[in-house]
């Protein structure tokens, strides 16, 4: 099943899918794994926070989905060993518009990854703020969706309406689409609120939750900045030692069984 392909995807914005697909991402490259990271949000702040200037973003996603290019002739190198990244432009906002009217509209980013063998271990999708056509582009082109849940009030409510999307592509066009769980971010132990999320997640989710919890951290938020996953910035840090834990995390569950249904 080489390579993986893993969209990390909530519908809610600021929740840690961005800081998640860049760090886990460094995590597996640094292991030895070739990894791709495929901005998928017309924000890009993937792109951005991986040092992909905008004026050097000649090719991107919008090419990816829309053209007739493979993944690995559009992948830039970055700074990360092992790590590529396809970039995002302003572009893929229209995107959505133009796939609407195509009669493949939600196959386009299967069928370009699918377009020649990819020379990667794992594929990441950092899946814009929302259900939209691009999202569901890259839940029929994944194995799996990682769901980063940020310890707050009403986190669960958005999560149903997210498993009901992955029941209707599943039973449309990707029926072994599998959940590769949910991971709790920007966790905070002295919250109690942060606490009673992470409760109620394990009850109602069981194994689907991943031991590893991001914690609020601010060398996460700063690393951006500088243009560098954290794991390079400070990698000592909590936020940096929690992203290897939960790559450690993914490979054993990986390795040891199938990934969970909803
Ligand atoms: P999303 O991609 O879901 O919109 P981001 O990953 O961009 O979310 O995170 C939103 C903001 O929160 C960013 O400014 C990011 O740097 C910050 N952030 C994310 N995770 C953490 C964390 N664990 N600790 C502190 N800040 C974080
Ligand atoms: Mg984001």
């Amino acid at each position: 099943m080489r390579p993986k392909t893993i969209a990390i995807a909530n519908q809610k914005g600021g929740v840690g899918k961005t800081t998640t697909a860049i760090n886990l991402g460094a995590a597996l490259a640094m292991r030895g794994f070739r990894t791709l990271l495929i901005d998928l949000d017309p924000q890009g702040n993937a792109s951005t926070g991986m040092g992909v200037a905008r004026d050097i973003r000649r090719r991107s996603t919008y090419d990816l989905l829309l053209g007739e290019e493979s993944a690995a002739d559009i992948a830039l190198s970055t700074d990360v060993d092992n790590l590529r990244i396809i970039p995002a432009t302003m572009d893929l906002s229209s995107a959505d518009s133009e796939l609407m009217a195509s009669s493949r509209r939600v196959i386009h980013l299967r069928n370009a990854l699918r377009l020649r063998e990819t020379p990667f271990d794992y594929i990441l999708i950092d899946c814009p703020p929302s259900l939209n056509l691009l999202t569901i582009n890259a839940f029929v082109a994944a194995h799996s969706i990682l769901v980063p849940l940020q310890a707050e009030f009403f986190a669960l409510e958005g999560l149903s309406q997210l498993l009901l999307t992955v029941r209707e592509v599943r039973s449309t066009a990707n029926s072994d689409l599998r959940l590769e769980g949910i991971v709790l971010t920007m966790f905070d132990k002295r919250n109690n609120l942060c606490q009673q999320v992470e409760d109620d997640a394990r009850e109602n989710l069981g194994d689907l939750v991943f031991d590893t919890k991001i914690p609020r951290n601010v060398r996460l938020s700063e690393a951006p900045s500088y243009a560098m996953p954290v794991l390079n910035y400070d990698p000592t840090s909590r936020g940096a030692i929690a992203y290897r834990s939960l790559a450690t995390e993914l490979l054993q569950r990986n390795r040891s069984e199938a990934p969970a249904d909803v």
